[in-house]
This record gives structure tokens, sequence and C-alpha cells, in this order.
């Protein structure tokens, strides 16, 4: 996945023309104008999905310009994208973020949680949204022992859920980033999340 939030809709396309088929975008109202700008630029195949934290107030508008939400952390907003996926007439693919590192800004859902339990016992009922598994953010900033320590955690958490949840598909682990990626791989991730790597150092401001 090519994280192409904070730049401009232009080096989308242009990473579209090299072969990048999926985009990462961390907030609805930075993607609704780019979306229009894709459009222009003829940029209509690209799969983008949310990766950042979504406020279930901007779920139905999340849900008509995204191709998917990566970020899903609470079992509401996962309500509230069932009923925002129907009323747009899309199956909405989505992963669970899990919450691994302690850092207390950080967003997801404890491991051990009930949380986290209740969802997975709801989400077969959900019947317009459709789980692809797990994506964690590791401790930023920190050294390659602890990323991997987080990495090895989430595939071990999957690996657990998908015994005990047969029916539920954990084939996506979304996992690594630009400074740790290789890392991740090394661990099973299915999918990296790669930005400054493929895009540059994020401009502060546009
Ligand atoms: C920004 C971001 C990335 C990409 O980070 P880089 O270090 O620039 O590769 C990946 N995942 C999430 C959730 C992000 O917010």
């Amino acid at each position: 996945m090519g994280v192409s939030k904070m730049h401009p809709a232009e080096a989308v396309a242009e990473a579209a023309v090299a072969g990048v088929t999926l985009f990462g975008e961390n907030r609805v109202q930075e993607f609704e104008a780019k979306h229009d700008r894709l459009r222009q630029l003829g940029v209509s195949d690209a799969e983008v999905h949310l990766i950042g934290h979504l406020q279930s107030n901007k779920s139905v508008r999340a849900a008509e310009i995204f191709s998917g939400i990566d970020s899903v952390d609470s079992l509401r907003l996962a309500e509230r994208l069932n009923e925002a996926a129907n009323k747009v007439r899309t199956k909405l693919p989505v992963l669970l973020e899990i919450k691994l590192s302690a850092e207390p800004t950080k967003t997801g859902l404890p491991p051990d949680s009930a949380e986290l339990r209740s969802l997975l016992e709801r989400l077969p009922n959900l019947e317009h949204v459709a789980m692809h598994g797990l994506m964690t953010i590791a401790p930023l900033g920190e050294n390659p022992a602890a990323a991997r320590a987080c990495f090895r955690e989430l595939r071990e958490l999957r690996d657990t859920l998908a015994h005990e949840y047969p029916q539920l598909d954990f084939r996506e682990l979304s996992m690594g980033m630009s400074g740790d990626f290789e890392i991740a791989i090394e661990e099973g991730s299915t999918l990296v999340r790669i930005g400054t790597a493929l895009f540059g150092e994020r401009p502060t401001t546009r």
C-alpha cells in the first residue's frame, strides 16, 4: 500500500501510472478533495483505504469515498459502518486495528479486551462489512526488537483468533511502514503501508 496522506493527488496519479494499485489515506476530510481531483486526473480504478482513526459521524462519507477501512477500532464504529455501507449499497472491506503498544494516544482495540470479543461475535451479523484481518502500528521511533515483538504479537493473536473463530476471515495482516517493513514481512505481514519510502518526506503544509 502506498500511503499518500499529505501528498497531492498528482503524486497519487503518478504512483498509479507506475503500478501502485492500493493507497492509504488517514483523514476523510483530506481525501474528499483529492478524490475529486483524482477523477479529473483520470485515476478511477485505484483502491484507497482509510488507515487513520474514523469518527463514527463520518462513517457514511467514508463508506462512499474509500474502498476499505483498515482502522476499525470499536464495536460502535463497526456498527455505524455497517449501516453506512448499507445506505451507499456497498459491502465494505475492513480490518480491525489492534493496539499493542502502551502509548496512550494510540487508537485500536486492546488484544485482550471484552470489546474485541464482542465485535468478533457480532461480525457475522454485520452483513455489509467484510472483515479480512488485523492491522497494527508498531511503537514509533523505538528499536527494531520492539517492532519485531509487536508484529509477532499481532501474528500470534491472528493465529489464536483464526482458530477460535473459523467462520471469520483473517487473511490480511497489515503491519510495517517505511522504517520497519522488512521486519514486518519476516513476521508475516501481508500488507505493508509505505509512505515516506515511496513518496519522500511528507510536506508539512499544503
Ligand atoms: C503515515 C502512516 C504510514 C506510513 O508511514 P511511513 O513511515 O511514511 O511509511 C503507515 N501507516 C499509518 C497508519 C500511517 O498513518
